[in-house]
């Protein structure tokens, strides 16, 4: 399978949700995540006509963007940043899908002069195995962050956990979103709130269903190189 054709197939499969739920397909923003695949892969997405990329390791999104450059890419960085790495990428990202930490906030805030959008990532499930808030930290989290001129939350995060359980995964999405109208409710200019990053390969067309506004696709979508 091309990459062109997983986006075809992917594509399909979001417009004919969004048909059944009654949302604008425009709504759900594909992220090609190329962690898994070479500088060369990765341009191939873009050509494919993926305008989002996503990487999980500030030098994996450094390596890739300097190849890509001309390339009207939109950065996303949506590994676990370690608060040292900040300064180095701060610069390079359009969204930052894991923010879970007040001293990250911290660090975000001290070393740069855009507004920066985040996503707060939540543990909804308590996997001991993933980062992230837990569903009750997140609102006391929320309310903190007013003090950070340099943050946006544009939304939450999560990642299902890894099961056959479709009936758990589609609860861990519904969370979040319920969470966002908790959020959304305190109507805080600093939190619109509006974007739910969810979903990957094996789970994405029950994100989609779930309110999903951005999806992060690796394997079924750039394939796994490395
Ligand atoms: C690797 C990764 C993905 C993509 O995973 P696939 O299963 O290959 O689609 C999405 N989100 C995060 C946070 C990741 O680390």
């Amino acid at each position: 399978m091309t990459i062109q054709e997983n986006k075809e197939r992917i594509t399909e499969n979001i417009n004919r949700v969004c048909r059944e739920k009654n949302r604008e397909p425009k709504g759900v923003n594909l992220i090609a995540v190329t962690k898994y695949v070479s500088n060369e892969t990765a341009k191939q997405a873009v050509q494919a006509g993926i305008e989002h990329l996503g990487e999980n390791r500030v030098e994996g999104l450094l390596e890739k963007k300097e190849y890509l450059t001309g390339f009207p890419v939109i950065w996303h960085f949506i590994g676990t940043l370690q608060t040292r790495k900040v300064k180095e990428v701060i610069d390079h990202v359009d969204y930052i899908h894991s923010l879970d930490r007040l001293s990250l906030a911290k660090e975000i805030q001290k070393r740069t002069e855009r507004t920066i959008s985040c996503f707060i990532q939540v543990n909804v499930a308590e996997e001991d195995s993933k980062h992230g808030l837990s569903v009750k930290e997140v609102l006391p989290f929320v309310d903190k962050l007013k003090e950070y001129d340099k943050i946006k939350i544009a939304g939450l995060m999560t990642m299902a956990p890894f099961t056959e359980d479709e009936s758990l995964i589609r609860n861990v999405f519904s969370t979040l979103k319920q969470l966002q109208a908790d959020i959304q409710d305190k109507g805080y200019p600093h939190a619109p709130c509006s974007e739910l990053s969810m979903g990957m390969s094996n789970d994405y067309v029950i994100a989609v269903e779930e309110g999903a506004t951005f999806i992060r696709i690796g394997t079924s979508l750039v394939g796994k190189e490395f």
